[in-house]
């Protein structure tokens, strides 16, 4: 019997998840059964995959570039991966600019919805620990994150999942000073460094094989824990705007994918859909990462060469979907407010918006962080900030879990487009779990 495509079951197993959740708001004590033994099961599967994404990374990017034997081609995959990083990005803040410019889902929102979510909101913990890790990231220079970027411990920096940028930086540094001590010399750390890449990536074939059942307890929880269905309902216009930008960026994905890799796009997207789906499901594109890696490189046929650097980066630097709603929910909240924006403010939002989702780190939530400090560049009132955050807090998870599937679709993107132009998108190569198994059981 053929065997059922994994998207397929991570979907049934989202749907079921979801199916359960609703069920068990209806259940005195569902909710409590489910933080308590269901969700423990999701938690459990985030931390496998964020367990092999620093040992990932440095394998893969160290196999990468001593794969390229020349220092110059990563320069060109360097160059072409942050200008076209940059590119989408903006391509994203200006659609979500234009929609909600044209929607204006914030006219419509009367004072009494206004009232109502502001006593929810306003004074909670999630609203207020934004607002305060916001101020914390304000107070830096402007050249702080290149100071970040440079670890002074490499065993700390890959103790922490947090620092990425650094472990990429470190990683980058090793395997250029490998190809500078000729071949010979690199062989032992490059054969060890290979070794441990197949390895890793056979864990990520067996988390997968949890995803179905993980996505369920991921999903169910979020339906016990969300929000007041009502302020749902209020905020429907300004969700839609969102949702409707990140379509058309799927879109604009689609088109470049079709015109620049000459791919097409359905069959990309299928390749990708269980990172897609994950994505959705922990609203983490760092999480995700071991996923999309995979997926693109033996499902899509991205070489090691380009993935291995541009997908990490991504990762961390790259979010198309988080810029998109920054930009709708800056303006949403100024008119929500009455808070007149010129068009200078506007070209104000594309600047910081572009900035915040290059900070925004890429766990759950952290897009609204830095929409803080979008909406304290064009001049909003700090007095009002917590208002602001607390008009869209009630959609906030929804939203984070599709934006963050444009996140890592941007980043595929741009890695199949930048494998391209560098000759480097060949044939797929899947592997499966248990390719080997007979050998060894
Ligand atoms: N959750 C998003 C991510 O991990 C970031 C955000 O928009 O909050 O990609």
């Amino acid at each position: 019997m053929k065997k059922m495509a994994l998207h397929w079951k991570i979907l049934i197993g989202m749907v079921l998840g979801i199916l359960f959740g609703l069920l068990m708001t209806f259940v005195s004590g569902g909710a409590t059964f489910v933080l308590d033994w269901i969700n423990p099961f999701g938690t459990i599967f985030v931390k496998l995959l964020k367990l092999i994404a620093v040992p990932l990374i440095i394998a893969s990017l160290v196999k990468g570039i001593s794969d390229l034997k020349d220092i110059s081609k990563f320069k060109n995959i360097g160059v072409r991966t942050i200008v076209i990083y940059v590119l989408t990005t903006v391509v994203a803040i200006t659609i979500g600019l234009v929609l909600v410019n044209v929607v204006q889902p914030g006219e419509g929102i009367s004072d009494e919805t206004i009232n109502k979510l502001t006593q929810t909101y306003a004074n909670s913990g999630g609203v207020q620990s934004k607002i305060a890790e916001a101020s914390k990231q304000l107070k830096s220079g402007p050249l702080q994150f290149m100071v970040d970027m440079v670890p002074d411990n490499a065993i700390k920096a890959m103790s922490e999942n947090k620092s990425m940028l650094q472990v990429i930086f470190f990683t980058i540094f090793l395997g250029i000073s490998m190809l500078l001590i000729g071949e010979k010399n690199a062989k032992p750390l490059k054969d060890f460094f290979d070794s441990l890449n197949e390895v890793v990536l056979k864990m990520v074939d067996l988390i997968m094989l949890f995803a179905p059942y993980a996505v369920f307890a991921l999903l169910a929880n979020v339906v016990v824990s969300s929000n007041d269905p009502d302020l749902l309902v209020a905020l429907l216009k300004y969700a839609f705007t969102v949702v409707g930008g990140l379509l058309l960026m799927i879109v604009f994905y689609m088109i470049l994918v079709s015109l620049i890799t000459k791919k097409n796009p359905f069959w990309f997207l299928k390749k990708l859909s269980p990172a897609q789906l994950l994505a959705f499901s922990t609203s983490s594109s760092a999480a995700t990462l071991p996923v999309t890696m995979e997926r693109v490189e033996e499902h899509i046929g991205v070489d090691k060469e380009v993935s291995s650097f541009v997908l990490p980066v991504g990762a961390t630097i790259n979010m198309d979907g988080t810029s998109l709603y920054q930009a709708v929910a800056a303006v949403f909240i100024a008119q929500a407010l009455s808070f007149d924006l010129s068009f200078s403010d506007q070209l104000m939002i594309i600047l910081t918006a572009l900035l915040a989702s290059i900070g925004s780190a890429a766990v759950p939530g952290a897009g609204m962080v830095m929409l803080v400090i979008v909406l304290e560049s064009i001049g909003f009132p700090a007095e009002k900030l917590a208002i602001g955050l607390a008009l869209i807090f009630a959609v906030d998870r929804p939203l984070d879990m599709c934006r963050t599937i444009i996140n890592v679709t941007g980043d595929a993107t741009v890695a199949s487009i930048v494998a391209k132009s560098v000759g480097k998108l060949g044939k797929p190569n899947p592997k499966n779990w248990d390719d080997n198994y007979d050998n060894v059981k």
